[in-house]
């Protein structure tokens, strides 16, 4: 019964009887370490191997430009996005409805990119699966993952990641000089090896502000 809506005439008495395709909004959030690019790249192929159409995006990653990796040594062809990427123009040319797009980093999407992945999701009725960070080194969130938690359909965690005491952690702590940072630009961020200068360890709240980064960190 795909009637009227797919074979191009008009439906009965000016309304559609179907309910309109519409897509999804998710956020997948958790620390460093929980495994999210991982996760993103898991999702894509399964989605590839029952034919649908989808396009990967990623910000910064730890890889080469281009492609999204986990550290557990999977990688997939992804594109590249900044603060100036237009994704209304960029997925609603190039991604049939009931496509999907994947991005990871997410939390370095800006509000407007957010609101403009909602609209794909509810107009283009693209599944749209968002993998990030939910806060920054210095505790707070991002921008964009506020954005995410206020529009997205579900919002999902992934798997737990544990302080140095054993404790569920809470920050994405940035370490320095033995200490944890707590102010400064949020998106000078890396990966936990700390290739961008810093190192990053994720800390329980009471150990983010007692500023005890573990064992490890003294003489
Ligand atoms: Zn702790």
């Amino acid at each position: 019964m795909t009637g009227a809506a797919s074979s191009g005439q008009a439906p009965l008495f000016g309304m559609c009887h179907l309910a309109p395709a519409i897509g999804r909004l998710r956020l997948h959030a958790g620390l460093m370490g929980a495994g999210k690019s991982a996760l993103a790249i898991q999702v894509a192929f399964h989605r590839r191997q029952a034919g649908r159409p989808g396009l990967l995006f990623t910000s910064l990653d730890r890889g080469h430009s281009g492609q999204l990796s986990s550290r557990l040594g999977i990688a997939a062809k992804a594109q590249e996005f900044d603060p100036e990427t237009d994704f209304v123009e960029v997925v609603g040319e190039s991604l049939p409805p009931r496509g999907f797009v994947i991005v990871d980093e997410a939390q370095f999407l800006t509000e407007t990119q957010v609101e403009e992945l909602a609209l794909l999701v509810d107009e283009h009725a693209i599944d749209v699966d968002c993998f990030g960070l939910l806060t920054a080194f210095d505790s707070r969130t991002f921008p964009g993952s506020r954005r995410l938690v206020e529009l997205a359909d579900e919002i999902l965690p992934l798997v737990e990641v544990l302080c140095w005491c054993g404790q569920p952690g809470r920050v994405n702590a940035r370490i320095e000089e033995g200490k944890p940072v707590r102010s400064g630009d949020q998106v000078a961020f890396g990966d936990l090896s700390g290739d961008v200068g810093a190192t990053y360890r994720v800390l329980c709240r009471r150990h983010w502000r007692e500023g005890d980064p573990g064992p490890e960190y003294r003489d």
